[in-house]
């Protein structure tokens, strides 16, 4: 097997605090972040000598569909799942569209299926307000081509899903209840073993986005109970364009593409096997050390958070404060419009996101945020700032400065800056 050289992995944050050089701040991992030497170093034999497709019957296929088979054992047991549970896929999008469409068009299948006898559930798909759009569209979809109700379940003013509305939606039945683990635009860490009780007390299967959550806090497949749930790999240092579904045998999905039926039937075409090895490395090193790691990135957030306080007096932090993800913090700030702070910080090196990823360039205001009950106003101020290795002092107070002087080139209104 080759090897190459490889360069090493790029820090978010400079490794000398004191060098004061104007590289610039990668504070938008909740986007997508590195590929670390490891990951790339264990793809490349999959690229170049074990390129043999793994449903081939010869050596070489053999070869790829045992690299296939220990990458999804390696990635099942970091998600505490087992590895008949995983589905390769494009990524988070992916896995959320075959999870939603999949599950109601299956329930579809079996209304037109006249021996059917067991009852089908109404068609309605229940999504909390605060769903990545990847959700909320494939949802919208099955409104617009068969007819769904898509019932929103409501969030509070720190978007923690409001269970009480969960509960009483679920009694009245559905296909399918669409929970995520934690929010990208706000971070906040939902109440999804919770939820995952409700509906199933309902006869409710759940599908949960664990987009913003694997690789990052504990996932745990089994013990949650979740029907399926969606990981996407450039989220914790894969490269973009891999993810998976997990899903539970009990749940049926009719697959969205037709062809060959590799991954169980549900997802067809050849398996990017070099793209389930970086997966399964990239989680794996994501999950070592992730306690002690989260310590030290949720100190450095509150650091973060107290100085960007400091720096512009009015700035609101949004979501939950405390059970928020580690490396992720989100502010409003007062009289000011996200987008344009954003392009100013960017010109000063701080890169930061005014939301979700995918909003940006359509200068609409975060969903999350107007769903919190902000209005569209405050919800256009938003900037979030997000990193998976600890902040330095000394990138903290280059942010604030940065922020600080952002304002005061903006003109911002009524802004002082206090030092
Ligand atoms: N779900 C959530 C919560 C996300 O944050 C994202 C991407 O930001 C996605 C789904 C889509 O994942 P992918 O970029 O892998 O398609």
């Amino acid at each position: 097997m080759t090897g190459q050289a490889i360069p090493e992995r790029q820090h978010t944050t400079s490794d000398n605090p004191a060098a004061g050089s104007q590289h610039e701040l990668y504070l938008d991992a909740a986007a997508s972040d590195a590929v670390s030497a490891d990951v790339i170093n264990a793809m490349i034999p999959f690229l170049t000598d074990g390129y043999g497709n793994p449903s081939s019957v010869h050596a070489s296929g053999k070869t790829a569909a045992r690299a296939l088979d220990a990458a999804r054992a390696s990635f099942a047991a970091d998600l505490g799942a087992r590895p008949n549970d995983v589905i390769f896929t494009s990524g988070g999008t992916e896995a959320d569209n075959l999870a939603i469409k999949g599950i109601a068009l299956a329930q579809i299948r079996r209304e037109r299926n006249t021996t059917t006898t067991s009852p089908v559930p109404p068609k309605r798909i229940l999504i909390s307000a605060v769903e990545h759009p990847a959700v909320a569209q494939s949802a919208q979809w099955l409104h617009d081509f068969f007819g769904f109700d898509v019932v929103r379940i409501p969030v509070d003013a720190q978007a923690h899903l409001d269970l009480d509305a969960l509960s009483h939606e679920a009694e009245q039945g559905a296909a399918l209840a669409c929970i995520m683990m934690a929010n990208n635009e706000v971070g906040t860490i939902e109440p999804v073993d919770h939820a995952v009780r409700i509906c199933h007390a309902a006869g409710v299967p759940v599908h949960v986005d664990a987009v913003q959550a694997a690789g990052t806090i504990p996932v745990d497949f089994r013990g949650l109970d979740a029907d399926t749930l969606a990981i996407s790999g450039h989220k914790f240092g894969a490269p973009k364009g891999l993810g998976a579904l997990l899903a539970r045998s009990r749940v049926a999905i009719e697959p969205l593409m037709s062809g060959g039926g590799q991954e169980r039937g549900v997802r067809s075409g050849t398996p990017n096997v070099a793209g389930a090895i970086a997966l399964a490395v990239a989680l794996r090193e994501a999950c070592s050390g992730m306690e002690e790691r989260n310590t030290r990135l949720a100190a450095s957030r509150d650091v973060l958070i107290t100085a960007i306080r400091d720096a512009v007096p009015g700035a609101t932090l949004t979501g939950d404060p405390t059970n928020r993800l580690p490396g992720h913090a989100s502010f409003v700030f007062p009289n000011v419009n996200g987008e344009a702070l954003l392009v100013d910080l960017d010109a000063r090196g701080v890169e930061v996101s005014s939301g979700s990823a995918c909003a940006i360039g359509r200068h609409e205001a975060p969903g999350t945020l107007l769903a919190m009950g902000l209005s569209e106003t405050d919800a256009k101020s938003a900037l979030r700032f997000s990193f998976r290795e600890p902040l330095h002092d000394a990138d903290i107070r280059r942010i604030a400065k940065a922020l600080r002087d952002s304002m005061t080139a903006l003109h911002v209104p009524d802004f002082a800056p206090l030092n």
